[in-house]
């Protein structure tokens, strides 16, 4: 087995786990605590549990990793100093049931795993990269979330790992009526990407491939439910430009990458508000791009900035090279860049 196929399946059974986690929390949310991080975002169990199983899987199979995730477990920490490990208590409780015998400090070890920096881009070797729960807010209003997993080399990811475990592999399904199976998207650096049932670590999975639109038809955008993350007016005026436009999809997380990929919207747009005064431009996050991205791309779609720019995973934390994402079948990204330049709405930095 090669070091890519090793990591393809050490990556999926990370996920796999980390999904089974979040489902079973999601599931009893009203039990479950969370906090507000410094930026006001939420955190909760669930994404302190997802962190750790991701690491405790990865180091099992593959050794020492390099992982940049999101969470990190000092907040945790500082609270047990405080007395009050209650929070702590409830992430090793989580995920108890899939790790024998797990302790507290075993659980704050395993999320502090993720606190690796990104390898500078000429570095030889890669890292891995993580959103244990892409779309909190999704996972607490009761809707879709993911589990986001990526190794990255060079500035682009190579293997994507993405858990959607409320979304449906039947494609007629509304995103509102979560199918407690999910899906898991497989996707490898140019050798495609494949959907598998999301319960069911061992299944057959199936290829994906994204083919354009018919012409004439209502191009059907998706786009976050976020009015902060992308602005809605925006993608309305692109929409009307690009002909009939049908009712946009409004759904949480990297799942909108695979709705694409998978045929089930025509184009994701991610455009930037501008900024509140005094404060700078918002830098997307790799870990909210890297696994969405590959999987959208190894179906055979075009994935830009708005300015039609390839993300650039090579600069740290932070797409620090991009602004915005603009996600579609090539012919149909064409038409949405053309029109994004046409409004006029975003300067071009050079
Ligand atoms: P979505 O579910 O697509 O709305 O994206 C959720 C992700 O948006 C979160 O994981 C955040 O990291 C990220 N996010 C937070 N603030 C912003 C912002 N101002 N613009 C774009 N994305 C953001
Ligand atoms: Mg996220």
């Amino acid at each position: 087995m090669t070091d890519y196929a090793k990591s393809m399946d050490a990556a999926r059974e990370a996920v796999h786990y980390a999904c089974a986690v979040c489902r079973d929390l999601q599931g009893r949310l009203g039990e479950m605590q969370s906090r507000f991080k410094d930026d006001k975002s939420p955190v909760t169990v669930a994404d302190f549990a997802s962190q750790a199983m991701v690491a405790y899987i990865l180091t099992a199979r593959l050794g020492r990793v390099r992982l940049v995730a999101e969470e990190d477990a000092a907040a945790l920490r500082a609270q047990i100093e405080r007395g009050d490990a209650s929070m702590a208590e409830a992430v090793a409780e989580a995920v108890r049931p899939w790790w024998d015998d797990v302790t507290v400090e075993d659980v704050l070890d395993a999320i502090d795993v993720g606190n690796a920096e990104p390898a500078s881009s000429s570095g030889m070797h890669g890292f891995w990269t993580l959103d244990p729960i892409d779309g909190t807010k999704g996972f607490l209003r009761g809707g879709q979330y993911a589990v986001s997993l990526a190794w990255i080399e060079h500035g682009a990811p190579l293997i994507g790992v993405l858990g959607c475990p409320n979304l449906s592999l039947d494609y007629s399904r509304p995103f509102d009526d979560l199918d407690p199976r999910g899906v898991l998207y497989l996707a490898a650096s140019g050798e495609g990407v494949v959907e598998a049932p999301g319960d069911d670590p061992g299944a057959h999975a199936n290829k994906v491939i994204r083919l354009e639109p018919a012409e004439g038809e209502p191009v059907r955008l998706c786009e976050s439910v976020e009015s902060g993350h992308t602005s809605h007016d925006l993608s309305e005026r692109v929409l009307e430009r690009l002909g009939e436009p049908a009712e946009p999809a409004r759904l949480d997380s990297q799942a909108k990458y695979a709705v694409v990929a998978r045929g089930q919207a025509d184009l994701y747009l991610r455009l930037p508000q501008p900024p509140k005064p005094g404060k700078g431009e918002y830098i997307e996050r790799i870990w909210d791009h890297a696994a969405g991205a590959l999987v959208a791309r190894e179906a055979g779609c075009a994935v830009t900035d708005v300015f039609g720019r390839e993300l650039d995973f090579g600069h740290g934390k932070g797409l620090e090279k991009n602004r915005g994402v603009v996600v579609a079948p090539a012919r149909l990204h064409g038409k949405a860049i053309g029109a994004l330049e046409e409004l006029g709405s975003f300067h071009h930095p050079e």
